[in-house]
């Protein structure tokens, strides 16, 4: 069989195999809807709790501040809507430029319904800074949303910084933590943060399943009205197995946090250092501080669809740091907020490294880029 080296775990994860194991009985022996008052729902509705005060435990919030959703794109549009239309004000939301399509395209929706939103440009590093806040920020701000870590270039944003400045003008702060959660450490008290998005198939749990952090106290509306599910605020029968398999996922993740952090890094270097080595000239985009393994390199002149397509003949997979569409390829929103030069943005690529990739693997992609780039 060709061999296939999977290098996009920014797009996606390996669900962890005890995370699959833990998820089957729930499908095929204890599927009782927790909703039901007899004994055969008792274990799903103990798992159901045992697995959110897992989940709490590991970005250090409370059981009750975790609101079980779909997923990224799910807990973001209710982080979003949910709380502007829990102000009759309708006063002003701001965001970052830079944002996944779920965020930003929520943020689209508010306006239409006369909600404002103002929209912060990063660095060239990637980096919303505390000042560009600071510039913008007014004391009828209702709440500002910045994302822990981009998801193209991985820049890891001054989170905590930016909550500050929100709170200090009374708004609040929601931060995408999609690629984060999992991947490095997350304490929700630490930062102060009044929301926080994450995704289970980023940190090699089961896809279709997430969770939406919110602080206790905060007032934001339900995201689904039907059953009394999640505290009346997401009705709908729970997705018992998969809610199991996200827990157990994101314990094993942070539990071996550190090892795989340190062994991430370490074929990030790898890749770098083979890369410098070859006389290929390119660009790393998104600064110092950037999510392990999450690599967006930019080759000036090349196209980065066709590296793409040639690294996927090779076995390899990877991503583009442009959106296509079948007409023409466009420069990702992304790119243009932190003003990449076009020749460099058309030639960029995504290569996101996980716990799973080895140093075999890491030379693999450093022989293949070579090749196709020489
Ligand atoms: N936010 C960020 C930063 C992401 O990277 C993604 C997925 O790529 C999402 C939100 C959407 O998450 P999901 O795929 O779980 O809907």
């Amino acid at each position: 069989m060709k061999q296939h080296i999977y290098a996009d775990n920014a797009a996606t994860t390996q669900l962890n195999r005890d995370a699959f194991e833990a998820m089957v009985p729930w499908l095929l022996d204890d599927y009782g809807n927790t909703s039901q008052p007899y004994a055969f729902a008792r274990k799903p509705k103990k798992a159901l709790s045992e697995a959110r005060e897992i989940i709490a435990e590991c970005i250090k919030a409370l059981p009750d501040e975790i609101y079980f959703t779909s997923g990224g794109t799910e807990s973001d549009n209710w982080a979003i809507k949910g709380s502007a239309f829990a102000d009759p004000d309708k006063r002003a939301t701001i965001t970052s430029a830079f944002e996944h399509h779920a965020l930003l395209h929520s943020c689209e929706a508010i306006e239409r319904l006369g909600y404002p939103v103002a929209y912060l440009m990063p660095t060239a590093d990637g980096i919303i800074t505390v000042e560009t806040l600071s510039g913008m920020i007014l004391n009828t701000t209702r709440r500002v949303s910045v994302m822990y870590a981009n998801n193209e270039i991985g820049t890891i944003q001054p989170i905590k910084e930016l909550c500050n400045v929100a709170h200090s003008h009374g708004a609040l702060f929601h931060t995408d933590a999609v690629q984060a959660v999992g991947r490095v450490g997350i304490d929700v008290k630490e930062l102060g943060v009044d929301m926080l998005s994450a995704s289970a198939h980023k940190f090699n749990g089961p896809k279709g399943i997430g969770f939406l952090y919110i602080r206790k106290g905060m007032k934001i509306l339900p995201y689904a009205d039907g059953g009394a599910q999640e505290r009346r605020y997401r009705a709908g029968t729970e997705n018992i197995a998969s809610i199991v398999g996200m827990a157990a996922a994101l314990k094993e993740n942070c539990d071996k946090l550190k090892n795989n952090i340190a062994h991430i890094k370490t074929l990030e270097l790898r890749l770098l250092k083979e890369l410098r080595e070859t006389n290929i000239s390119f660009v790393r985009n998104g600064g110092e501080n950037t999510l392990p393994g999450l690599i967006s390199l930019s080759f000036s002149g090349a196209d980065g669809e066709a590296i793409l397509h040639r690294m996927d003949l090779m076995g390899i997979s990877i991503s583009t740091g442009s959106a296509c569409n079948s007409v023409d390829t466009e420069i990702s929103h992304v790119l243009k907020a932190i003003q990449l030069e076009e020749k460099l943005a058309k030639g960029t690529i995504r290569i996101s490294l996980g716990k799973n990739n080895t140093e075999d693997e890491v030379d693999c992609i450093a022989g293949a880029l070579k090749k196709i780039l020489r």
